[in-house]
């Protein structure tokens, strides 16, 4: 039986057009519109594209961004300065640093030097911390675990007490996806480049998640009958057939998986416009727990 395809562009859609009325509704309240900081250092391809698109995804629903690009060899005194004036300033409610930084850059001070209640990409460490503790409440839960949790919430798909297997443990996606899931009641296991035999693992999996940003790793014979599977990867694989010489794929063989597993996001247009909108309400939220003093819970029930 084929998979049934996960369409995040299409969820993604009513999540931007909630925030968008939402963002309006705000205003109308307030008077005030939501702003998101972005800092981006260096000049990183990727990183600049991020970035560009977090900001044209800002703007179409009507939250006002300020952009702050800085030199790769910037130094640490002129960023932690700059975040001081970000944290100062009321009419900023979310500040992001677009990850990796340059090595000469402490990630750790850095992420700590973002107020809590602005860190709409809940990096900060406590943010993360706070996610894995039992009875405690993160102020923001990073974008792409709250993404997937998102799309697994639209497709009516259980975690209590189901099977997850993780692949990646990074601060990004695999640490805060596992914390989440684990607050959510399912038996986690996570994954990373020194597990051994990962088959026998991800074989046990109701719901994998792929996050190890390796083409290929995912193969059919590697999921269980029924799964749900979750493709974070984005990785540029070379195809001379195409005009820009690459396309993107994820870290499952897609023609293998979809044959096997009950449910399966797509790379492209899968988690990473999730991402995306997932910022948006975030950053949304900021905005009503700073003017208001109140924000709705994580996720808003949505009509899928
Ligand atoms: P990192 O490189 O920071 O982490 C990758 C993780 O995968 C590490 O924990 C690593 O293990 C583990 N890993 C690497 N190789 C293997 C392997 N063969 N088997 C099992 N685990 C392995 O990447 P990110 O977490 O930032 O991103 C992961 C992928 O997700 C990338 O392709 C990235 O582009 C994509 N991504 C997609 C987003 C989206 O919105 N769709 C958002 C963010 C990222 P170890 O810790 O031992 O090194």
């Amino acid at each position: 039986m084929a998979a049934r395809i996960l369409d995040g562009r299409a969820m993604a859609a009513r999540w931007r057009e909630w925030v968008k009325a939402q963002v309006e509704a705000f205003r109308a309240r307030t008077g005030q519109v939501p702003g998101l900081a972005t800092v981006l250092i260096g000049d990183h391809p990727a990183s600049l594209t991020y970035v560009q698109a977090k900001q044209s995804a800002c703007a179409a629903v009507g939250i006002r961004t300020f952009r702050y690009d800085l030199p790769a060899d910037v130094e640490r005194e002129t960023v932690l300065e700059l975040l001081g004036t970000l944290a100062r300033n009321p009419e900023v409610h979310g500040i992001l640093i677009q990850l990796p930084l340059p090595s000469h850059l402490d990630e750790e001070e850095i992420l700590s030097a973002i107020p809590l209640e602005k860190d709409v990409d809940g990096f900060h460490p406590l943010n993360i911390g706070r996610l894995g503790l039992k009875g405690r409440d993160p102020y923001f839960i990073p974008c792409t675990p709250l993404g997937i949790l998102a799309m697994l919430q639209e497709a009516r798909i259980p975690i209590a007490g189901r099977r997850a297997v993780i692949l990646g443990r990074s601060r990004i996606v695999g640490l805060p996806m596992a914390l989440l899931l684990l607050r959510l009641d399912a038996t986690v296991t996570i994954c990373h480049s020194r597990t051994p035999d990962l088959g026998a693992l991800t074989r046990q999996a109701d719901l994998l998640i792929a996050a190890a940003g390796r083409p290929g790793l995912i193969r059919g014979e590697m999921v269980r009958p029924g799964a749900v599977v979750i493709d974070v990867g984005i990785n540029r694989v070379e195809d001379p057939q195409v005009p820009r010489g690459y396309r993107l794929v994820g870290d499952v063989v897609f023609e293998e998986v979809s044959a096997v597993a009950a449910a399966l996001t797509p790379v492209p247009g899968g988690v990473g416009p999730m991402t995306v909108a997932m910022l948006l309400v975030n950053t949304l939220k900021a905005a009503q727990r700073q003017v208001e003093g109140s924000a709705s819970p994580w996720l808003e029930p949505i009509e899928g």
